[in-house]
């Protein structure tokens, strides 16, 4: 099969940070039997015919007709090897868990994003009724369901109503809390209703604030505060031994600004941001940010509370670290959190942000399938950055 059309596809979306960001998406192209999926780990801004897995659509699709066991652990643990043993021979990497959703439609190319523009309206409280109220017939919207073959499985059935009541398949799934799916036989005409949505929401929401060059209408008493911030922030670092990386713009400005205007942002809005950004930033005062001292009873309290160090920790008024073991962890961790920022913006227009909830939050930080993503997608960016 040649994969240069979804190569170039993936590579085009890849490389526009309003559709893609660290958290990424996959794309796929079938043919005949075969459907070529992009790899777990696999960056879709660089990807090359290599970073895709190659399996047999027969196969994935069978999954559907076997009995599975009702303990979701049991159930995936099968699924996945199932879609392993579904790859074609040679094949060696990993398939993306959303594979069987790519499977499903009976298209050729399948790009599959979680755009902050997007996500504003599927993050939203209005997300079910406003999808349907924009979109009408064209396009499938879900409640939130846990990724992986439950996922798979309820978007089989409202694909096999659609085909029941005589209409033409759908081309556009949208997911709450997660993201949307495209599909259609042609390149251009995957664009196209990328292009489509992307100016249907455009009309509906604010545009997101200018940048103001906040850094640099601070008072020199601003300033010194702020530097006490990063020596603390710095200080922290070495005893956590972990790496942070610094972030603020307009916009997270706006959500810096008390504890109460960061209420949006305080849960996470899509599995991407907990693997990458984690379930739940630290929000502190500039007080609490005063001294390396003081930031340690912070980081403590928040780690007895939700047993994990904060990947994010916000600081009112000055800006956001990302903490990672590494500069590209804690760097991803402020690029994730900023596109949650956007995410919140947009939701404004749509009756306000509908946050992950609580069961799901928990079923994802415990996912092995994720903890394995998020590890190889480090790998990758170091491996990248030594080139
Ligand atoms: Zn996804």
């Amino acid at each position: 099969m040649n994969l240069d059309p979804i190569v170039q596809l993936s590579r085009n979306f890849g490389s526009n940070p309003d559709y893609v960001l660290a958290g990424g998406g996959n794309t796929s192209q079938k043919e005949g039997d075969f459907i070529a999926i992009k790899a777990s780990g696999v960056q879709l801004g660089t990807i090359d015919a290599a970073g895709f897995v190659r399996l047999s659509l027969s196969k994935l699709t069978a999954l559907f007709n076997i009995e599975l066991p009702s303990n979701s652990d049991e159930r995936e643990k099968i699924v996945l090897e199932k879609m392993l043993a579904a790859r074609l021979p040679g094949q060696t990497m990993r398939p993306s868990v959303e594979t069987l959703l790519h499977a499903l439609f009976p298209f050729r190319f399948v790009v599959h994003l979680h755009p902050a523009l997007i996500n504003g309206l599927l993050c939203s409280r209005e997300a079910l009724s406003a999808a349907q109220a924009l979109f009408g017939s064209e396009a499938a919207v879900l409640p939130y369901i846990t990724p992986g073959y439950t996922l798979a499985d309820a978007v089989r059935r409202i694909f096999e109503t659609r085909t029941l009541s005589g209409q033409s398949p759908y081309k556009i799934l949208f997911l709450q809390n997660h993201g949307v799916f495209v599909a259609a036989d042609t390149a251009e005409e995957i664009k196209a209703l990328y292009d489509h949505i992307f100016a249907t929401l455009k009309a509906k929401v604010n545009a997101l604030p200018a940048e103001d060059k906040v850094a640099e209408s601070v008072s020199a008493e601003e300033k010194v505060l702020r530097s006490k911030v990063h020596t603390a922030v710095e200080a922290c670092s070495t005893k956590f031994n972990v790496r942070f990386f610094f972030t603020l713009n307009s916009l997270l400005n706006r959500f810096l600004a008390s504890p109460e205007a960061f209420l949006p942002l305080s849960a996470p809005f899509t599995p991407d941001h907990i693997v990458y950004a984690g379930a739940w930033p630290l929000f502190v005062t500039q007080h609490q940010a005063q001294t390396s001292e003081h930031l340690e009873v912070q980081i403590n309290a928040h780690h007895a509370r939700h047993g994990e160090l904060p990947k994010v920790l916000a600081v009112q008024g000055v800006g956001i670290f990302g903490l990672g073991k590494d500069i590209a962890a804690a760097e991803r961790a402020c690029l994730l959190f900023t596109d949650a920022a956007k995410i919140a913006w947009y939701a404004q227009s749509f009756g306000g942000v509908h946050s992950m909830e609580s069961p799901d939050i928990e079923f994802i930080r415990n996912w092995e399938v994720e903890k394995y993503r998020s590890s190889i997608a480090s790998k990758n960016n170091i491996a990248a950055s030594k080139q």
